[in-house]
């Protein structure tokens, strides 16, 4: 089992521990690394860097990037950040600017098929930053009875063609990449068996990507089957990107992966992390 998780979310964005709580919950499972990757923010690295000082973690500035590219919308992690890095900061503000006006749209289009009251049933799930996502929606669409979980929400609800879909322009992938590398961090493909993006068109965005100055791809990802961490970790290899894992923690009934319970790395790759100031026990691979 590798003992460093570079993917996962608090109450910042749609996860449901605090910084704080989160940190805790990965060092009683533990992990020696891990990297905070809240959607669009990075309010809660400060709390999380703090807690882990106490449990003597090793932590990671990170954050998930919305992007949009060709049409779809692809996640970017930047791992080893600077959070104080102006452009940075400014974009990812503009980014959950436009997170609000997307969820009164997903609101609209919910109450089409006779659902009311998802903004106001969403927001009550949204923590004191104010960032709204789908995931508070399908927690609401959830209590509501419209969906037993996490899984079957998003099979029904709030993705394309389906009811409570609502298309959004998130940053441009130049600019989530430059925003990262330009702060020092790596720019990092997240769970790229997510998109369905078949093989061209994956080569396609991994080209763009690595022209603009992407390093990594998550190979290890709960999004993931093991086949297809195989085949990620082959693409890795031959573009000679880094590879990263992570659990994509939201909370302890919603997620597939837990905190510190990730599989080890494909023979052959070279971790995202292995320039970074890691104790040697940590992320032996
Ligand atoms: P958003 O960034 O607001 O579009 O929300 C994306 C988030 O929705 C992801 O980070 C997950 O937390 C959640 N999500 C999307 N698709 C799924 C899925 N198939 N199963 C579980 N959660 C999902
Ligand atoms: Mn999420
Ligand atoms: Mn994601
Ligand atoms: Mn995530």
């Amino acid at each position: 089992m590798l003992n460093i998780d570079l993917h996962c979310h608090s109450t910042v964005s749609d996860g449901v521990l605090t910084p704080a709580q989160l940190v805790q919950r990965a060092s009683q499972r533990g992990v020696k690394v891990l990297a905070l990757t809240d959607h669009d923010d990075v309010a809660g690295l400060d709390e999380a860097c703090m807690t882990a000082a106490e449990e003597n973690i090793t932590f990671i500035n990170g954050v998930e990037i919305s992007v949009s590219w060709r049409g779809r919308t692809i996640h970017v992690l930047g791992l080893n950040i600077d959070p104080n890095y102006q452009p940075l900061f400014d974009g990812l503000a503009a980014i959950r600017d436009g997170r609000t006006q997307r969820a009164r749209n997903i609101a609209a289009e919910l109450e089409k098929v006779g659902i009311d009251g998802s903004f106001e049933g969403a927001f009550a799930h949204v923590g004191a930053r104010g960032l709204i996502g789908r995931t508070h929606f399908a927690r609401f669409l959830i209590e509501n009875g419209y969906a037993r979980d996490m899984k079957s929400v998003f099979k029904k609800y709030l993705v394309k063609g389906k009811p409570g879909y609502a298309h959004h322009e998130w940053a441009a992938l130049s600019e989530a990449v430059n925003w990262i590398t330009g702060s020092g961090g790596n720019a990092v493909i997240a769970h790229p068996a997510r998109y369905n993006l078949g093989k061209n068109v994956l080569n396609d965005l991994l080209d763009d990507f690595c022209a603009l100055g992407g390093t990594g791809l998550e190979v290890i990802s709960a999004s993931h089957t093991q086949q297809q961490v195989e085949i990620f970790a082959g693409h890795a290899r031959m573009r000679k990107l880094l590879v990263s894992c992570g659990s994509d923690f939201h909370g302890p009934d919603e997620s597939f992966y837990d905190l510190g319970k990730l599989p080890e790395l494909p023979a052959g790759c070279v971790p995202v992390w292995h320039d970074w100031k890691v104790p040697e026990n940590a992320a032996a691979s």
